[in-house]
């Protein structure tokens, strides 16, 4: 559980900030690109989240969750947040990633990227997530549309979302099932609502998975009720075209049934550059 932070730790003035063109829909409201201008008076470019004018107490209650969670953070593989100006038009004030989501970057990038490239982004992803174990923090939706691209050699784990809806609270889980990501959880996660750090370490492996399939979503054609039982039956998600036999191993190991049989992101990161090395070395 996080506390809540008394907000004006991070309140901007909003003529600090100006907006630019609209870059993604957020279940919130637009994202804008814009500039945010420092006591120093440089310019830096920004992405804005903002909230539908019309949004109820609880729902900007919900918005800012994801900024008092961000603000936690300091890793560079994970969008940091500058700063919030809570009134309304409340906005969230991010630091941008210049290329944008990462599935559609793997998608429209599929020729010009290596395979050293994608165990990169892999392994960066593996860095900011060990770095949020280590806070024992679980992130709960780990996946490959949470991922931006702030340039060619670099991701940064980018939505916090899920994080805030999920709460250990079982009505307000019952609630919200609908939706979950059923397709990246663990059977544990599935069946008994569990999360933790070796659930966030499944969800990684299917989002290994994603990279290596250059933005291709897991199972797809398949039912969300259809998932669980295929994994139960001991099925797993194929070898990615391409993908060294030593990667997908550690992507196997991540899909153990039983969580204390998974690794933890530490040694995933370290595997994870290993086989980085090697790939760079052939
Ligand atoms: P929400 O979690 O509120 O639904 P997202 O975080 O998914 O919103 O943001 C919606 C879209 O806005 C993303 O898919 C992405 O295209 C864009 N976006 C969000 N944050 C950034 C950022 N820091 N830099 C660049 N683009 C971003």
């Amino acid at each position: 559980d996080y506390s809540i932070p008394a907000s004006h730790d991070y309140e901007l003035d909003r003529l600090c900030v100006e907006l630019g063109d609209i870059i993604g829909q957020g279940q919130f409201g637009d994202v804008h690109q814009g500039w945010f201008r420092t006591k120093e008076a440089e310019k830096i470019p920004v992405a804005v989240k903002t909230c539908k004018l019309d949004a109820d107490a609880a729902t900007r209650d919900r918005f800012l969750e994801e900024a008092y969670i961000m603000q936690q953070f300091d890793h560079p593989h994970i969008v940091k947040l500058i700063g919030i100006c809570s009134d309304t038009p409340i906005w969230i004030v991010m630091e941008l990633a210049k290329y944008g989501e990462m599935r559609s970057y793997l998608q429209s990038h599929k020729h010009a990227l290596d395979l050293a490239t994608l165990i990169l982004y892999a392994f960066q992803l593996s860095t900011a997530l060990s770095y949020l174990e280590s806070k024992k923090f679980v992130h709960r939706d780990i996946a490959a549309r949470n991922v931006l691209v702030s340039a060619q050699d670099c991701v940064k784990l980018g939505d916090f979302g899920l994080s805030r809806w999920i709460s250990e609270d079982q009505c307000y889980y019952k609630a919200s099932k609908g939706k979950l990501p059923i397709k990246w959880l663990s059977p544990e996660s599935v069946n008994f609502r569990q999360f933790n750090s070796k659930s966030d370490v499944w969800m990684f492996g299917v989002c290994i998975w994603e990279i290596l399939m250059f933005g291709v979503k897991p199972f797809a054609g398949v039912q969300n009720n259809d998932v669980i039982g295929k994994i139960e039956n001991g099925e797993r998600l194929p070898l990615p075209p391409n993908c060294p036999p030593r990667l997908y191993a550690l992507m196997s190991q991540c899909w153990a049934y039983e969580p204390s049989k998974r690794p933890g992101f530490q040694q995933l990161k370290e595997s994870l550059y290993d086989i980085l090395i090697e790939e760079r070395q052939q």
